[in-house]
């Protein structure tokens, strides 16, 4: 065997397991801008098939553990009022971290004009072989508001969970959790039922994560494969603005957001989440990431009881990374196309992007198909609207990766500012990564 491949093997095998993930993002970001350049058909079947089994096995693993943490952490928490000072508490601070992301959107894409002159390469044949679909979302988007809250509330909840239908299930089980906590002891069995649950479905969160390296990297070379520096390069300044705006978010905002609320050292968390987050880049789905984010938040010193609670709700609820690239993303086409906006435009897309994002649901892509709420309205023609959609679909995955890391993260971040005010957490164990328990057995 070559030197350097016995120098690569034994770095990784010297490494923490966790590690591990690390390397394979970076492995795959390598190999996918080698896969770019040659066509290897066989190769990219298989890295796609290795992808594929890992997303399919977390997502295996989502909908039990949603249900059983939800009801776990709702009726762990004994007294009723506390629930909603909870909830009450949970909702405000994701609000603060969402409007925090949407100002800081709409801050630097009017500073660095990010669309000016795009108009020309917008309007290029990439984005023309995918315009019949994109059309067809914008219109099935249209006006569709009420009727999308309405689907929030599961006629029939089983139905919920057999399509997957995350925000609905958790509307239900919500409802359920808080009256199983307010009929007392004679709730025990369905909670002890739960128990066992969550136990069983972390235990195989845990068998599946030893697959986490080979199937970020195989995600991560099919993503990056698809991308040339041509296209990287026309649109380096719009990507640039997003890196720029998840950058604050990840290292200005967050830190001062746990300074004002909490006494949490944000490196420790990052230190503690930081498979979660490799995972979230990798796969680009919170809902995918989530069984990993609750086992990272929970053995590194978060309670159960305010992991089970914030964690799930804010997978599916708090969506700051895809807010800011929303507006980015609006903007840059207004710039792109010489629309004037108002100042009420700019306020009535900030607010429609922090709806829109919420109501996206944790998995690839849904960040863009909301988009077309933010969008309807803007004085765009409709041709310009779709080759303008179509175009942030062809750069979607790599947004999508960045986006779902600080919606990942900022999920954690919002539980233990919680768990911090509510004596949660355990700082021995959070400020002493050496002692962290690995997530990977
Ligand atoms: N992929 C994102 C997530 O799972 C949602 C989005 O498309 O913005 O968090």
């Amino acid at each position: 065997m070559k030197l350097h491949m016995q120098v690569l093997i034994a770095l990784g095998l010297g490494l923490k397991r966790n590690w591990h993930i690390f390397l394979g993002l970076l492995l795959g970001v390598g190999v996918g801008i080698w896969l770019h350049g040659h066509s290897s058909p066989i190769l990219m079947n298989v890295l796609h098939f290795i992808g594929q089994v890992f997303i399919r096995l977390i997502q295996m693993v989502v909908i039990p553990l949603v249900i059983s943490a939800i009801v776990i952490g709702i009726t762990s928490v004994s007294d009723s009022n506390q629930i909603g000072k909870l909830g009450k508490k949970m909702v405000i601070y994701y609000a603060i971290i969402t409007v925090a992301a949407v100002c800081i959107g709409l801050f630097l894409a009017s500073i660095f004009k990010p669309g000016l002159g795009a108009a020309a390469y917008i309007n290029s044949d990439v984005a023309t072989g995918i315009q019949a679909q994109v059309a067809t979302t914008i219109e099935a988007q249209k006006g569709n508001m009420l009727n999308m809250f309405l689907g929030f509330i599961p006629k029939n909840p089983l139905a919920a969970v057999s399509g997957g239908d995350m925000l609905p299930i958790i509307v239900f089980m919500v409802f359920f959790s808080v009256a199983l906590a307010k009929v007392g002891e004679i709730n025990r069995p369905f909670v002890s039922f739960f128990e066992s649950v969550f136990a069983a479905t972390m235990k195989i969160t845990d068998w599946i994560m030893c697959f986490a390296a080979p199937g970020v990297f195989a995600l991560t070379a099919v993503a990056v494969s698809a991308f040339g520096v041509d296209v990287f390069a026309s649109i380096s300044k719009y990507l640039g603005v997003l890196a720029i705006g998840f950058g604050i978010q990840l290292f200005v905002v967050y830190p001062i957001f746990l300074k004002i609320f909490s006494k949490v050292p944000v490196l420790m968390l990052y230190a503690a989440i930081a498979e979660a987050m490799m995972v979230a880049f990798g796969t680009a789905s919170s809902s995918a990431t989530l069984p990993l984010t609750i086992a990272c938040c929970e053995k590194r010193g978060i309670s159960h009881k305010i992991t089970s609670f914030v964690i799930p709700l804010g997978a599916t609820l708090n969506m700051d990374g895809t807010a800011l690239l929303q507006v980015v993303a609006v903007l840059f086409l207004t710039q792109a196309y010489g629309v004037a906006l108002t100042p009420l435009m700019i306020v009535e897309i900030a607010v429609l992007a922090i709806i829109a994002s919420s109501t996206s649901a944790g998995i690839p892509g849904a960040g863009l198909i909301t988009i077309a709420l933010v969008l309807n309205g803007l004085g765009l023609s409709p041709e310009q609207l779709v080759a303008g959609f179509a175009f942030l679909f062809t750069i979607e995955r790599i947004t999508d990766m960045m986006r779902t890391l600080v919606n990942v993260t900022s999920d954690a971040v919002v539980a233990a500012a919680i768990a911090d005010n509510e004596n949660e957490i355990n700082y021995d164990l959070l400020n002493n990564p050496e002692n962290y328990n690995d997530v990977i057995d």
